[in-house]
């Protein structure tokens, strides 16, 4: 891949406009173009035969069309799957897929590794290696959308992910340019055309970036919170040293919720560090005056990052006191257990040591 060529894949529907308008075509054309690259996922211009073949031989001159491509998968017996994709610059990134009877989600990622540090995760221990490109990010639904088309033989005209969650390597808000650039073309109606309400992005709270997410795009919003106090959130979440728990509450207060919609809040319970009764009634008293969901998440144990799952009975305790102080909560299935899918805690090889092979155990799992 050659840097002088424009990446235009990573081009919103506007750029892509200015991009044919300078190359001298007609307008139409960035139309055909932005549907090809977004609507079929196309990932050579041969492809596109509808374009003319100079205007095809003219944009292999000054384009390129990048994307990711299947290095690896695991198959988990609920159904997952977990995707290692590689980068044109042979960096790895993990997105999982979730099926249900009602939707169909990916996990996706945003970054190589990340930078927040959260002492439960696998990828914090990468550090932050590289924000993902626009183009990066969609290839990544775009991938795999073909792999679910072909596995489950369905139409190679239809779009069978249903849902969107940004919980996979990385922190989006810390790479926020881009992200908003990947879910512009991910809801426009000439590419994957997902709605707005089929789409959450989950922060661990970066706090003014939060204020910009609820201005600037029209996504749900999820806060990775996993303790109900400063103390315990400072020791596992460092983010927490910037912005207080009490600053994080004061940005979801503002946000501007569209009708119907609440805020999810992750909560991912660990054996005696935050799934005490008294850390329920904390939490069910943060969240009083925001209109919010929970979700309790049990941990999938990261050998090496010393945290223990919450047993069940214990997790099913917290749900029924959140609950009972009115608070919708909601313990979610452990999705690939057995494939370790976790979204946020996931790592892969060559960046990293400890990409599990399939059929061996490790890490958790985030639904939507
Ligand atoms: S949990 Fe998410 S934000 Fe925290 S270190 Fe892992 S990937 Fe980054």
């Amino acid at each position: 891949m050659s840097s002088d060529l424009v990446d235009i894949a990573s081009l919103s529907f506007e750029g892509l406009t200015e991009f044919v308008a300078a190359q001298g075509e007609k307008a139409f054309r960035s139309k055909q173009l932005f549907r090809w690259l977004h609507q079929r996922g196309a990932v050579t211009f041969d492809e596109m035969t509808d374009l003319s073949k100079d205007f095809r031989a003219k944009l292999k001159h000054v384009a390129q069309i990048v994307t990711v491509t299947k290095d690896l998968e695991q198959r988990s017996i609920d159904g997952t799957i977990k995707y290692r994709f590689k980068t044109a610059d042979g960096k790895l990134i993990e997105s999982v897929y979730m099926p249900s009877p009602e939707r169909k989600t990916l996990c996706v990622s945003t970054q190589v590794g990340c930078a927040m540090g959260c002492r439960f995760c696998a990828t914090a221990t990468l550090g932050l290696m590289r924000n993902l490109t626009p183009s990066e990010i969609v290839g990544q639904v775009h991938a795999a959308n073909r792999e679910v088309r072909a596995n489950e033989k369905i139409e190679k005209t239809l779009r069978p992910l249903t849902n969107l969650v940004f919980m996979g390597m990385g922190e989006p808000l810390h790479n926020f340019e881009n992200l908003k650039i990947a879910l512009g073309i991910l809801e426009h109606e000439d590419g994957p055309n997902f709605s707005s309400r089929h789409i959450t992005v989950s922060t661990v709270g970066l706090v003014p970036m939060i204020e910009r997410f609820g201005a600037e795009t029209d996504v749900k919003l999820a806060i990775s919170l996993n303790a109900s106090d400063d103390e315990t959130r400072d020791r596992i979440m460092p983010v927490n040293k910037k912005w207080k728990i009490a600053d994080l509450m004061e940005a979801c207060r503002k946000f501007p919720l569209r009708q119907g919609r609440r805020i999810t809040f992750e909560y991912v319970l660990m054996e005696g560090v935050n799934d005490t009764p008294e850390d329920a009634v904390r939490l069910a008293a943060l969240l009083r005056d925001v209109p919010a969901k929970v979700n309790l998440i049990q941990y999938n144990e990261n050998p090496g990052l010393g945290f223990h799952s919450t047993v069940n009975d214990k997790a099913e305790r917290f749900r029924h006191a959140l609950d009972s102080a009115g608070v919708a909560t909601f313990i979610r299935a452990n999705r690939g257990r057995d494939i370790a899918a976790a979204c946020g805690q996931l790592a892969n090889s060559e960046n990293d040591r400890s990409f599990v092979p399939l059929g061996q155990k490790r890490a958790v799992n985030a639904d939507p």
